[in-house]
């Protein structure tokens, strides 16, 4: 097993190895590493609700109730009374007729892309797509078709050229990209859907509990509830909990309660995390500020970078600050951590070729004083 060691030693010496760094305390916009206190600009708590006392005690009920665990798939012993009260309020939260709760978002997406399509078929997706996203497809067996990120010209272009030639077709695209924090041209997407026959995916992971009048994500703001057919999304970012969802027709949920191998082959979540979650979904709720303050702030932030004569992405709470160069990008890392920002570099081949990033992951817990003074020392880095 040799090769085990020589890989990491040549990530190592590339500076490109990954470590963990346990972490003593980590809330309210704030992470403790090593004793050392930082603002934390690095998770996805986007509402800050992770250590919400109504979710806390949500949580404490349900052990007292249910126990600790589901202790069996769904299929088995283990669909408790509380999943369906989750999925019914989670069908009306994004307005479908049907939803289904999957363990994580990463086992959502690789269950679900491999439930709908196969060998002969043919997916279409954006190439900034997410790792599970890809996983997915892989597993699938069906042809991928990348096109280039956020561009409906090339999509189009691609689907006119090969989607005849493929038996079913799925387009996917997320809602919020991670790395970039920007959109896709969602209406324009759909219209693509329709003219050329495809089921259209979308992963709300990044959207769900910001976007939208109720907060259920972009789709919801941008008016294509009916036209989505596939609405996923997750509960461990700015819900603050875990798990996934699909929102959808009751056929497809049902389809997939008898296909998506990562919902039948696994062990269903916690009731904890269940009851965290429709928790999450009534602080979502009641608490609208939350999202609406984290936009506002956000949009400061990117605003005063760009003012600043520095370059930013996006139009979300995520907002990457390209340095361009990767030592240069760890470099200025380092010396943001040095000073109180827990901000980490991200660089090829995660992000392409000279455009090595910082990714600002903003929360409801960074105001505007805060934000002011990292602003600053950005400046002065
Ligand atoms: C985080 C993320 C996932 C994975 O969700 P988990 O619940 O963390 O497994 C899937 N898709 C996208 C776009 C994500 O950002």
């Amino acid at each position: 097993m040799d090769y085990l060691e020589e890989f990491l030693e040549e990530q190592n010496q590339q500076n490109l190895l990954r470590k963990l760094k346990p972490a003593s305390q980590r809330k309210d916009g704030k992470i403790t590493i090593r004793g050392k206190e930082y603002f934390d600009f690095s998770s996805n708590d986007y509402l800050g609700i992770s250590n919400h006392p109504k979710i806390i005690e949500a949580t404490r009920e349900a052990v007292a109730k249910y126990g600790t665990s589901a202790a069996a798939s769904r299929l088995l012993s283990g669909d408790l009374d509380i999943f369906h009260n989750l999925e019914k309020e989670l069908a009306k939260f994004k307005g479908k007729e049907s939803a289904l709760i999957l363990n994580s978002g990463y086992q959502a997406n690789v269950g679900i892309i491999k439930a709908l399509i196969g060998k002969g078929d043919a997916v279409f997706s954006d190439k900034l797509s997410h790792a599970s996203i890809v996983d997915g497809i892989l597993l699938s067996g069906a042809q991928l078709f990348r096109y280039h990120h956020n561009d409906v010209k090339h999509l189009e272009m691609l689907l006119k050229k090969y989607r005849n030639k493929y038996r079913r077709a799925l387009i996917i695209t997320e809602s919020v990209f991670s790395m970039d924090g920007d959109f896709p041209p969602l209406k324009e997407i759909v219209t693509l859907k329709n003219q050329h026959h495809c089921t259209l995916m979308v992963d709300e992971a990044h959207a769900t509990g910001i976007f939208g009048k109720n907060g259920s994500g972009k789709i919801e703001e941008e008016n294509l509830i009916d036209q989505i057919d596939v609405s996923m999304g997750t509960f461990g970012k700015a819900l603050g909990s875990f798990g996934a969802y699909v929102a959808a027709s009751k056929t497809l949920t049902q389809y997939l309660i008898n296909t998506c191998r990562s919902f039948i082959y696994s062990t269903a979540l916690p009731p904890s995390v269940i009851a965290a979650n429709l928790a999450s979904l009534a602080v979502i709720k009641n608490e609208p500020e939350r999202r609406q303050s984290l936009l506002k702030n956000a949009k400061y932030f990117r605003d005063q970078l760009s003012a600043g004569g520095l370059k930013v992405k996006g139009e979300s709470q995520i907002v990457p600050l390209i340095v361009g160069d990767a030592a240069k990008c760890v470099a200025l890392s380092k010396k943001l951590i040095d000073a109180g920002y827990w901000v980490l570099p991200i660089r090829p081949p995660t992000v392409p070729n000279g455009e090595a990033r910082l990714r600002f992951s903003l929360t409801y817990h960074h105001s505007p004083e805060v934000l002011e003074k990292l602003i600053e020392e950005i400046k002065n880095v």
